[in-house]
């Protein structure tokens, strides 16, 4: 997908999809969000023991069945706590079981090639997790004999593990009484104990990490993460929370203040920058397609992608790819014609990615370890950024693909 994560400076435009203003009508990068403050500073421990007993009496009932929770094999749920970072459980699913089919245990993911693990991640996005997953394997079978460490401290320094998450495993894998403060519980946590302000400033997330450890009673850990997490995902919604039917309404300091759609409060809209990027499916007379690896850390690292980059202004993609490769790749090409063109939103820009068929003349194309070309018909075995997938499948219904 060329290279959009290295602006050329002005190659782009900004799309806003709705900005901040202060008062006297001027952008305002930050708005004006009050710093933190809890308001309710005689929130006791004791009084917590109660929100939790609600809690659980619901979760018993109401909790959701998941795969991954059919089991207590710290490897799988690590794998899955992994993939729910961020991504919703409805996606998760069928990625999780593919994943384990090819990679049932920690050892065959820790010998198992990055590409292999990158090819069964493709689609599932923030491709720095399935990376981090492959060095945390080869950590655990070098350090730990092949099991997963059980303290969160422990956890904590595995690559791509975090407090939170490194908190989720300890206690739904190993049954611990520590907490957790994922997305969803941050925001179950801040109502319920009325944290106010932006949860982003400094000294909130010491209070909410102390307020959320009060929910964990003893002997409950993997019971409250489990509640915590399904309550900030089926009712106390981001949006309009389900506050008629929630179990802890009557604990809850934003329930009662009427300050549940306020905490926490919303992010000011942001501009998202879009570009234009064109690649080259440079075919050679074996109809075979080049493909350059990306490197290793970064946006998209490791997975193989067309050559390319983004467009200047002013410029004609044709005239973008020939300077792009010539640039990048020291050849020149023949372009025979447009492929298409798709959009690919990615967290913080969106792209048009131009795909030309055309042939490489003068120089030859770098091959070995970073360059490749993608045989004939072969569908796996290559983790592709989605939008240059979706370049081949144009290719493949005009009737041309490899
Ligand atoms: S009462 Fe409303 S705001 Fe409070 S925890 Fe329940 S759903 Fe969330």
């Amino acid at each position: 997908m060329g290279n959009p994560g290295e602006p050329r400076g002005k190659g782009h435009v900004h799309r806003c999809r709705g900005g901040v203003r202060d008062g006297r009508g001027r952008d305002s990068p930050r708005g004006n969000r009050p710093a933190f403050r809890a308001v309710t500073p005689r929130a006791h421990p004791v009084r917590a023991a109660r929100v939790s007993e609600a809690l659980l009496l619901w979760f018993r009932t109401a909790g959701r069945e998941m795969e991954w929770r059919r089991t207590r094999d710290p490897y799988r749920i690590w794998i899955s706590e992994v993939m729910l970072q961020q991504t919703r459980v409805s996606t998760v699913v069928a990625y999780y079981r593919r994943f384990l089919e090819k990679f049932p245990d920690v050892f065959s993911l820790a010998r198992a090639p990055l590409d292999e693990v990158l090819s069964a991640w493709e689609g599932l996005g923030y491709y720095s997790r399935a990376r981090n997953l492959h060095r945390a394997a080869a950590r655990i079978v070098n350090l730990h004999a092949g099991n997963l460490p059980s303290t969160v401290p422990e956890l904590s320094e595995l690559p791509g593990v975090g407090r939170s998450t490194a908190g989720a495993i300890a206690a739904i894998a190993f049954g611990r009484d520590v907490p957790i403060l994922d997305a969803n519980a941050r925001r179950v946590v801040a109502r319920l104990f009325g944290v106010e302000g932006d949860l982003r400033a400094a000294g909130a997330e010491t209070v909410l990490w102390e307020r959320s450890g009060w929910l964990v009673r003893k002997g409950k850990g993997r019971d409250t993460a489990l509640a915590v997490m399904d309550l900030g995902a089926t009712i106390c919604l981001p949006r309009a929370p389900r506050c008629g039917v929630c179990p802890v309404r009557k604990f809850c300091s934003a329930f009662r203040k009427g300050l549940q759609e306020r905490i926490p409060p919303r992010r000011p809209g942001k501009c998202v920058p879009h570009f234009d990027v064109v690649v080259g499916l440079i075919r050679n007379g074996n109809e075979e397609l080049y493909l350059r690896r990306r490197p290793p850390e970064g946006l998209l690292g490791g997975l193989w992608a067309f050559p390319g980059g983004k467009m200047a202004p002013g410029e004609t993609p044709d005239a973008a790819l020939g300077r792009i490769l010539r640039e990048k790749l020291g050849i020149r090409v023949v372009i025979q014609r447009k492929v298409g063109a798709v959009r690919h939103a990615y967290t913080h820009f969106r792209i048009t990615l131009h795909g030309y068929l055309c042939v490489a003349e003068g120089g030859d194309l770098p091959a070995g370890e970073d360059g490749g070309w993608l045989p004939a018909g072969r569908k796996g075995g290559y983790a592709m950024p989605r939008a240059d997938r979706k370049l081949i499948e144009l290719l493949r219904f005009q009737g041309e693909g490899s």
